[in-house]
């Protein structure tokens, strides 16, 4: 593809759609500023990925490490992008970027919206995994968790969190809620083989049993799934924990229970049935009835949505993306996009979990940043370059006029190398600086 050296595009959120694309566009010939919130790049893959997946963790980090060697990658990490924040879409635009390419990640917590949501003891997944994981602000805030733990949703990070209460926090009790049924499981094998052992096997086949009819009504392969839960535990890692792990199917959460102090004390649930739908996963309604589960912690692990203060428009969780994208990536739009004034944004594209909230692991987000890197040279190619100046100095001297640290390449290495030798002082496997003051010193930025 032809390139034109003088072209400029600013990668904002340097999570991995970020820094696969950064490493694409520099490769074709492109001087990159890559903006990030955080300190360090890496995004969910340092603070949402389970903590103690330590060698797919540091394998990641050597691959960025890599991917960001690349001289045409300006780093600039510890900057917000949005409107009243450190820096605009507008404002980047402004100085002279031929285009903007957001990686920003879904930010902010999906609602469920019933009654009592947050009560006391009740959080979003995010302010669990952001706690065990070290992110800054929320690592100094410990979740209070009580003994019996509901967990709404049966996706990866539900068995991500229960992987936490059962084999670190040893709480009594954690159930996983759904308004489905065990066909809608979402999560690998062998990521539940980390809990299975702490399934109560009596309990689960009583649930199957509850809810089989209203499956066979819907053609649902309850066996299928019943096998799925039953090989994962004869094949369970030992937790060495006394935690009880069960299942609640067919069950919407309907309102949070509460006590005198408005603390949780429970879930009121109404039963679902499910309605078949032609080509797509049966759909579940309420049937009007209620059952009540105790608890006192809820932790609805339900998924994330894009952060429109980033200053995009969001539909149906992610920023708006063409309908009918005038530079297509096999057959994907990775432009963003204004549906009330059905226009395009120009010169903006999206990729990764901004594109499409909570799509995929890393590789796939990977691929989603390389595709994107290619629909904006595909738009570059087009784009005349100004004989202007580079917008990276002005983009420096802006940055310098805010009066705060701001992370480089090197200062992210500094950083690196403090928390590797930290990690052989004390004896631990991947140690990290969990507060800002505490990585900016180790940068050398305090
Ligand atoms: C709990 C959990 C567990 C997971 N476990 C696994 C796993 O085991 N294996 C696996 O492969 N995948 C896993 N994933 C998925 C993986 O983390 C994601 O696929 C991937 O990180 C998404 O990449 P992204 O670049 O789109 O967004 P993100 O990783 O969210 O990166 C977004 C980046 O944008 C930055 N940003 C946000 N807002 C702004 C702003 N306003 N200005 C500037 N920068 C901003 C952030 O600082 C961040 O660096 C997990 C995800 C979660 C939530």
């Amino acid at each position: 593809m032809p390139t034109n050296p003088n072209h400029h595009v600013a990668v904002i959120g340097a999570g991995p759609a970020g820094i696969f694309a950064a490493r694409a566009l520099a490769k074709a010939g492109v001087e990159v500023a890559l903006l990030n919130q955080h300190i360090r790049p890496g995004g969910l893959a340092e603070y949402g990925i389970y903590h103690r997946k330590h060698r797919l963790k540091a394998g990641l980090r050597k691959q960025f490490i890599k991917a960001l060697e690349h001289p045409a990658i300006h780093y600039f990490g510890n900057v917000a992008v949005g409107e009243g924040k450190d820096i605009s879409l507008e404002h980047l635009q402004a100085m002279g970027f031929d285009a903007l390419l957001v990686t920003t990640g879904s930010q902010s917590p999906r609602r469920i919206g019933i009654p009592n949501e947050y009560a006391k003891g009740a959080y979003h997944a995010s302010e669990i995994y952001y706690y065990y994981n070290g992110l800054p602000l929320y690592s100094q805030q410990a979740p209070e968790i009580g003994d019996r733990v509901l967990l709404i949703g049966i996706g990866n990070v539900m068995v991500d969190i229960a992987t936490y209460l059962v084999t670190e926090r040893k709480v009594k009790s954690v159930t996983a809620v759904a308004r489905c049924g065990p066909c809608e499981i979402k999560f690998a094998k062998k990521e539940f083989m980390r809990i299975a052992a702490n399934l109560d096997v009596d309990d689960f086949e009583e649930e199957t049993k509850r809810i089989a009819k209203r499956l066979q009504e819907v053609g649902e392969n309850l066996e299928g799934s019943r096998a799925f839960i039953l090989s994962a535990y004869h094949h369970a890692e030992p937790t060495g924990s006394p935690t009880r792990f069960t299942f609640r199917f067919l069950s919407l959460p309907y309102e949070v229970l509460t006590n005198v102090e408005g603390r949780v004390k429970g879930l009121k649930v109404e039963d679902t049935y499910l309605v078949f739908t032609v080509g797509k996963r049966p759909i579940p309604y309420g049937l009007g009835t209620f059952r009540t589960l105790e608890a006192d912690t809820i932790i609805y692990c339900v998924g994330t949505k894009a952060d429109p203060s980033i200053g995009l428009p969001v539909w149906r969780d992610s920023f708006a993306t063409a309908p009918r994208p005038r530079y297509p990536v096999h057959h994907t739009s990775y432009e963003a996009y204004n549906p009330q004034e059905m226009r395009f944004i120009e010169g903006i594209f999206l990729a990764g979990w901004a594109r499409r909230a909570n799509f995929g692991l890393v590789g796939a987000v990977r691929k989603d940043g390389e595709l994107a890197a290619e629909a904006v040279l595909h738009y570059l190619a087009e784009k005349e370059t100004a004989n202007a100046p580079s917008p990276l100095g002005a983009l420096g001297e802006h940055l310098k006029n805010l009066g705060k640290p701001i992370a480089d390449k090197a200062a992210w290495h500094r950083l690196l190398e403090v928390e590797a030798r930290e990690a052989e002082k004390r004896g631990t496997t991947g140690f990290r600086f969990t507060t800002n003051e505490e990585m900016l010193k180790a940068a050398g930025l305090a």
